[in-house]
């Protein structure tokens, strides 16, 4: 007799359970394939529940008042197709969580590669280093996570990118000098010579924009994604000049790139004087250049 609440409890909590993630895969279920429906319902519930991605389970879930107004309207603006980074305001990189907003690219894996390439070559050295274009800050915040004794500068062109990696920054308690300044003019005189430069400048060219998602295209900054097609390559150039004198003799300059101008890219850093090494992404694609003076 005893036995029986406890399976009235059980069918009750499958009941709610199913309530939820049923709702939200029958609201959404002609936008999204079901792969992806589960990946947003956790990280949606994650973020309602204040729990780790990674832990949180997605059955069993009861949502308070408050709560069950936030989960309608996430599925209000995922309908509207909105990015889940935007609807939770914040994302994950390299293991930290980052603020996000329109006004900065939301933080791509690709990315993550390059900071772990970064990391893996100059662990445990004390090294300065610029990041050229930095959005939401995440690339200069992870490396200044993982390499506390470096001295870490960023710099970007939007004030409200500057506004939201000055957030990132206080939130990861990283110590970061920002500045306010355009990748394309970078007057040599005013910064000094550094250890590590890098960039994930704009490297979509305008041609190639009929092959993007509208996800992207409709909620991403242009200013951070597109060059003209004339001049895909203006930031690598330029930065590069940037590089060959602000970079300390043995200084190393890396470079996230378009996988369809890796050649190109490596071509015209090459031709400064550098030696230039292309490396893959986890797909397969050209993504990240390292370049260092030949000595
Ligand atoms: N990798 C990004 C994308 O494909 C572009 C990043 C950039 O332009 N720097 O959306």
């Amino acid at each position: 007799m005893e036995i029986l609440p406890v399976l009235i409890q059980i069918d009750l909590i499958t009941l709610i359970s199913m309530e939820y993630k049923q709702k939200f895969k029958t609201e959404l279920a002609t936008l999204y394939r079901d792969g992806e429906l589960d990946i947003l319902f956790k990280l949606l519930i994650a973020d309602l529940k204040k729990q780790e991605f990674n832990q949180v389970l997605t059955d069993g879930i009861a949502l308070g008042a408050d709560d069950e107004v936030l989960f309608y309207n996430a599925i209000n603006q995922l309908k509207a197709l909105k990015p889940i980074q935007h609807i939770l305001g914040k994302t994950d990189f390299y293991g930290l969580q980052f603020w996000v907003s329109p006004q900065v690219l939301i933080p791509r894996p690709e990315t993550e590669e390059l900071v772990h390439l970064i990391l893996s070559e100059q662990k445990n050295k004390t090294v300065n280093i610029l990041d050229v274009g930095t959005g939401s800050g995440c690339i200069a915040i992870s490396l200044k996570h993982h390499l506390p004794k470096a001295d870490v500068s960023a710099l970007d062109l939007s004030l409200d990118a500057l506004a939201i990696a000055k957030k990132n920054a206080e939130k990861h308690k990283t110590n970061i000098t920002f500045f306010n300044d355009d990748a394309l003019n970078l007057a040599e005189s005013s910064y000094p010579n550094y250890d590590v430069i890098v960039s994930n400048p704009p490297y979509i060219a305008l041609k190639e924009k009929a092959d993007m998602e509208d996800l992207v295209l409709n909620n991403e900054p242009h200013l951070a994604l597109f060059v003209a097609d004339h001049e895909a390559l203006i930031f690598y150039d330029k930065i590069s000049d940037f590089a060959l004198s602000n970079l300390k003799t043995g200084g190393t300059l890396y470079f996230e790139i378009n996988q369809n101008l890796a050649y190109e890219t490596k071509g015209l850093i090459e031709q400064k004087g550098f030696e230039v090494a292309l490396f893959k992404d986890l797909n397969d694609n050209f993504r990240m250049i390292k370049a260092q003076l030949r000595g």
